[in-house]
């Protein structure tokens, strides 16, 4: 039997990658030296405002090493190309300079998004493309169990906090009277208001976030979403610090 020589050797000086493993000068990406077992996270949660929380359920192992991977099939990744000696910084500037994104389709996060507004999730989930929702339904969770999100300005205003908190008392109210008088939660739901409490859970590619984060952190979009966008970009720079590093955000597309 044929002996086959495993041979090591460094595709990528970037510190914290493991070195991509080629057997009989072949590449074994689909080693587990390389790509462990999927893992469930649980990244702890974090509070953005109003008390939303946003949490990494999951994203794909060693997510930059397969982006790598998926650029360096686009070339002959067994031959000793000149391309296999840049760094993968540089390579990623071949990436986000010459809109070759695809790469960043290979890798995906999911993120558990709760105590958010449904006027929030009305913009979050208008996002389609590479991108997936599951939302809490108020046909199943009914308005009391739900609580409602108060905007900074009005929390800050008592005044205006107090208007806000009595019109809410009366909807749960109104609701409960709709409620035992055999009117269904589909129905009995449309009194909430734009703030009442939601909950989603978004999976999406690297190049759906990307899209996603230049959307939603520019400085004219909603001061809600805006929060969960910046925590969601700081939560993937942990696990993904070059793709997500803020000087490719100028070619963000
Ligand atoms: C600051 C801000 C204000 C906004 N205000 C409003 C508003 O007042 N009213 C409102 O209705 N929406 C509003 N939106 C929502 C916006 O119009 C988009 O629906 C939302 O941001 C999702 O973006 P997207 O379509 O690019 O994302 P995705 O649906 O994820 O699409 C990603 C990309 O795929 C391509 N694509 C997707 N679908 C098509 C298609 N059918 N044809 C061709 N290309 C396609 C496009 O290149 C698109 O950018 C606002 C968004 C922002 C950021």
């Amino acid at each position: 039997m044929r002996e086959i020589k495993i041979e090591e050797s460094r595709c990528s000086p970037v510190a914290g990658h493991q070195p991509c493993i080629r057997r009989n000068g072949l590449p074994d990406p689909w080693s587990k030296k390389i790509f462990p077992p999927t893992r469930k996270l649980m990244v702890g949660g974090s509070n953005p405002p109003t008390g939303s929380k946003i949490t990494l359920l999951w994203i794909t192992p060693d997510a930059e090493r397969i982006c790598e991977t998926a650029m360096l099939s686009c070339r002959n990744l067994f031959d000793n190309l000149p391309f296999d000696d840049l760094s993968f910084n540089q390579r990623l500037g071949i990436v986000y300079r010459g809109g070759h994104f695809g790469i960043l389709e290979h890798a995906s996060a999911s993120f558990m998004i709760e105590n958010i507004s449904r006027s929030f999730t009305h913009q979050h989930v208008r996002h389609r493309i590479g991108i997936s929702h599951a939302q809490i339904s108020m046909r199943a969770v009914e308005l009391d169990k739900l609580q409602t999100v108060i905007p900074p300005t009005i929390a800050a205003d008592p005044e205006s906090l107090d208007s806000y908190l009595a019109v809410w008392k009366n909807i749960r109210e109104t609701y409960s009277e709709l409620r035992e008088r055999g009117i269904s939660p589909e129905d009995a739901r449309f009194i909430a208001g734009a703030g009442v409490q939601s909950q989603v859970m978004t999976t999406a590619t690297f190049r759906a976030w990307i899209h996603y984060l230049e959307e939603r952190l520019y400085k004219g979009a909603q001061w809600e979403i805006r929060g969960v966008a910046e925590e969601i970009w700081r939560q993937l720079r942990e696990y993904a610090p070059n793709i997500f590093d803020p000087k490719w955000r100028e070619y963000w597309e």
